[in-house]
């Protein structure tokens, strides 16, 4: 179904929250005879905005083409510099949201969590992926199984990226610290989530080449990417093995062998019963629903030193 219309009759506010609240997908195509524009949209979710021949800015786009009232994108504006945040988040923040959600929230509390999500992925935005080669979302929350060590391990995948100059990039979102690929290879690793997902991906599409894996540290005040890449152009601003030094692996296919060996090596432990009450660190039971019924406060050499922020089981 395709939506096709002047924004004479409806005003690209409202086309935003309705494609917002409906949850579609699809992109959103700005023609005038100042310039092409495109908004992209996954289930409602505004994912990416790219602005063809003619104004390079949003706000100069929307009033070269009349899409908004001038008042209306002046204030937007006006709302936007006072928080110190891009016209584009105040856009995302008003129309990405649940509607019923967000007016059950105090007004304080909702203009307070608005300005902070939308510096967030101002950042994210600007600092990370603006500065990426071309890349398309192809996936998000992704369905994926990997048979590991007689195991059968279900996830989703938040995010999957394919490159434009071939292959695949992998990306997990992470409200706070994200792990460093060192620990990803460690004896205890941490992170696990990365390599795990890398496979499953390989085994579901042994033709797509796995190019970057990536955490992307959603931190208000503090966001940055984490994560490797097979080779620099995939990602320049990951480092590939043989750069990362702490990583002590040569190549792509070393990592992914690792990732194989490691991670079934300790599903197949744990398939045999090999549950010692050894946390890696005092984080994994800071974020573990068995505590419970742990008997770790009763050793006296469990580790107590928080390493990471992340929140992987022991
Ligand atoms: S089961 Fe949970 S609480 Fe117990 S040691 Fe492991 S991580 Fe810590």
């Amino acid at each position: 179904m395709s939506l096709v219309g002047s924004l004479e009759d409806l005003g690209l506010g409202e086309i935003l929250q309705i494609v917002s609240l409906s949850g579609k997908s699809g992109v959103l195509f700005i023609r005038s005879p100042q310039g092409e524009g495109r908004i992209v949209f996954d289930r409602g979710a505004i994912r990416g905005a790219r602005v063809g021949e003619g104004p390079r800015d949003l706000r100069t786009l929307l009033l070269a083409t009349g899409a908004l009232p001038e008042d209306d994108l002046e204030a937007l504006h006006g709302e936007a510099q006072a928080a110190g945040i891009g016209l584009e988040e105040i856009l995302v923040a008003r129309t990405a949201l649940d509607a019923k959600r967000w007016r059950a929230l105090a007004p304080p509390v909702a203009a307070a969590e608005s300005a902070r999500l939308a510096a967030t992925l101002h950042g994210w935005l600007t600092t990370v992926e603006r500065e990426r080669p071309p890349f398309v979302v192809v996936a998000t929350e992704a369905s994926a199984q990997l048979a590991l060590g007689g195991l059968l391990l279900s996830f989703r995948i938040d995010r999957v990226d394919a490159l434009a100059d071939g292959g695949a990039a992998i990306i997990d979102y992470k409200s706070g610290r994200v792990p460093a690929p060192s620990k990803w290879f460690a004896a205890r690793p941490s992170g696990t989530q990365m390599g795990l997902y890398a496979l499953a991906r390989k085994d579901a599409a042994p033709d797509v080449s796995l190019r970057a894996a990536a955490y992307a540290q959603l931190k208000a005040g503090d966001v940055a990417v984490g994560g490797l890449a097979a080779d620099a152009d995939a990602w320049p601003a990951l480092r590939t093995p043989a750069e990362a030094r702490s990583v002590n692996l040569a190549t792509w296919a070393d990592v992914e062998r690792f990732w194989r060996e490691r991670y079934g090596a300790l599903a197949a432990a744990f398939r045999a019963g090999d549950a010692a009450v050894l946390p890696r660190d005092a984080q994994a039971c800071r974020y573990c629903d068995l505590q419970p019924v742990c008997r770790v406060q009763a050793l006296d050499d469990a580790p107590r030193e928080s390493e990471d922020d992340d929140r992987d089981g022991a």
